[in-house]
């Protein structure tokens, strides 16, 4: 089997006939040949106009075209170990594929509700802005990047197995194409499905699963972590016990981080981001990327990934969501947080994006960061989610300011239709956004425009506030054992203890950290 590279139009990319004649052809088989030509990897390129396909192809006889094989292969367990996971999100759920490949029995501990039942939950908060503080945008089963755009590439290849992670995916219904795209995602309207099926996969093999059971306590002797303490709605606290904890609570679970503070447990201070989310047009940002080409049905709503330096600190694009929604991420009452999501198909009229500027210790003043208090940078987004919740009218509404107000420094008489799940209303960003924050988006917006011409637009608006990119606080690990300094038998995993960034790498921490406990019984 021979593999090469072959450019594709778009339009032979995805017309099935003129796909197979175009690759025979580039391939040099003739149309009658035996052998097959086979697409592994595919890139858009879009940074030319000549638009083009990179194809990795396969070459070889005809009955080679294997297709892929599917995900993990758990085994009947043997239930003498136990670890307990806390959190099923992604790195909660690829520990518990994990246990169950190598034998251990996962028992997953969620604070939030099935999948199913989740949904009814998120429409309250859009309809009512009402955040039920167990289960919202972040909480419950598939944690937050259930309702999401689902992108699952990572930057992170080196801390594993990624095509392991997106087989898994695809054998709990996935498109398969997935395992081709440079820039694959699967979108929220199959993710939950996907979520749902891996569950049954997890119970099938002899997982356990709690519900509406939140993780209050750990239980600790002499050092060592002997389980955890739940609370279940109203009934009394109860105790479950394990071989060890896996503590996979993303970065929302600020209880947790609280939980380590009242006893005295080490957290670190980490640097992170914060900014806005800037909607625009999707035909716009299709215009700009594709060269003044705008709508063809042979190319997919147009992304972007855009990073700048300003006046020291980063400011990038993030989770930028084609053809997406922005949504109410907050996760408790009075806060006001917003992030980005798309259905598979990402048909919603909107492109949006997270821009944000990177924040660290030295960005404080000196009398908010005593003695590098874990807890500074924490605290920081707290007020500001706090100020952006008042700025909407102490309710769950996106302050919002057109871009060009913006850069103007003047608020916004009026604001542009947007694909937000919720109000929006105007309020003058330039100056509620922290002053650094404020002159990074200004410098990296002209910085943007000037790589993306028109992106800085009167059509753009920017919505507040986009404080939840990645943790501000880290749960230390040793770098061998990836358990706690102080407390043996506890591994900080996933995007809350600060080892992940988004749903790939996550999944990637929460196998590391399964490995990880094996490696300590052996
Ligand atoms: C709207 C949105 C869109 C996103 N889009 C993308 C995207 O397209 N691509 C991408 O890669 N990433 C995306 N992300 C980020 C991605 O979702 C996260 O990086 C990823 O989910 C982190 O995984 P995790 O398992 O570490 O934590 P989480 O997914 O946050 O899961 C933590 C789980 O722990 C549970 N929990 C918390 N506290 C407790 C407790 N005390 N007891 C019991 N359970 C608890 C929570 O309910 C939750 O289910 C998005 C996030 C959001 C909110």
């Amino acid at each position: 089997m021979a593999t090469i590279n072959i450019d594709l139009t778009p339009e032979e990319y995805h017309v099935p006939e003129q796909r197979r004649k175009a690759l025979m052809r580039k391939a040099g088989l003739s149309a009658d040949a035996a052998g097959t030509a086979r697409i592994v990897h595919r890139t858009l390129d879009c940074r030319k106009r000549n638009i083009v396909y990179h194809c990795v192809v396969e070459v070889g006889p005809a009955d080679s075209s294997a297709t892929p094989s599917g995900g993990n292969s758990p085994l009947p367990i043997t239930p003498t170990k136990q670890v307990i996971i806390v959190g099923a999100g992604p790195a909660g759920l690829f520990a518990a594929l994990r246990a169950l490949e190598l034998g251990i029995k996962p028992v997953i501990v969620e604070r939030g509700k099935p999948v199913e039942q989740r949904k009814y939950d998120i429409a309250a908060l859009t309809r009512e802005k009402r955040v039920n503080p167990d289960s919202n945008w972040c909480f419950g089963e598939g944690g937050a990047g259930t309702y999401s755009d689902g992108k699952l590439y990572t930057r992170s290849t080196k801390r594993g197995d990624v095509q392991a992670v997106l087989r898994t995916f695809v054998a709990h219904g996935a498109d398969p194409d997935i395992l081709l795209d440079t820039h694959a995602h699967i979108g929220t309207d199959r993710l939950s499905g996907i979520i749902a099926d891996i569950r049954r996969t997890i119970v099938a093999h002899g997982g356990e699963y709690h519900f509406n059971s939140r993780v209050t306590d750990l239980l600790v002797e002499a050092g060592r972590v002997q389980g955890v303490i739940v609370e279940s709605g109203t009934s009394a606290p109860s105790t479950l016990t394990a071989d060890a904890v896996i503590l996979a609570t993303g970065h929302s679970a600020r209880d947790i981080y609280h939980l380590f503070r009242r006893h005295g447990w080490l957290l670190e201070a980490k640097p992170f981001a914060l900014g806005v989310r800037v909607e625009h047009p999707q035909e716009l940002i299709n215009e700009i990327q594709y060269h003044g080409r705008g709508y063809s049905q042979y190319l997919p709503p147009a992304a972007y990934s855009l990073t700048t330096q300003a006046g020291g600190h980063g400011v990038f694009s993030f989770c930028m969501c084609p053809g997406g929604v922005i949504v109410p991420a907050a996760t408790a009452d009075r806060q006001q947080v917003v992030n980005g999501m798309s259905n598979s198909r990402r048909n919603s009229p909107y492109a949006n994006s997270g821009i944000a500027v990177t924040v660290g210790l030295d960005d404080l003043p000196p009398a908010a960061r005593p003695d590098a208090d874990p807890f500074a940078l924490l605290d920081f987004q707290m007020q500001v989610e706090q100020q952006m919740f008042h700025a909407g009218g102490d309710a769950v509404n996106a302050p919002a300011q057109r871009l060009v107000d913006f850069l103007q420094r003047r608020p916004s008489s009026r604001l542009n239709k947007s694909g937000y799940m919720g109000d929006v209303v105007s309020a003058p960003l330039h100056e509620l956004l922290p002053p650094f924050v404020v002159d990074s988006l200004t410098q990296g917006f002209r910085d943007f425009d000037r790589k993306m011409h028109g992106f800085i637009t009167a059509d753009a608006t920017l919505l507040a506030v986009e404080s939840r990119t990645s943790s501000p606080v880290r749960i230390p690990r040793d770098k061998t054992t990836l358990q706690h300094p102080q407390l043996s038998g506890l591994y900080p995993c996933g995007e809350g203890a600060g080892y992940a960034g988004g749903i790939v790498s996550s999944a990637l921490d929460g196998i590391r950290c399964l490995d990880a406990f094996h490696d300590s019984l052996l």
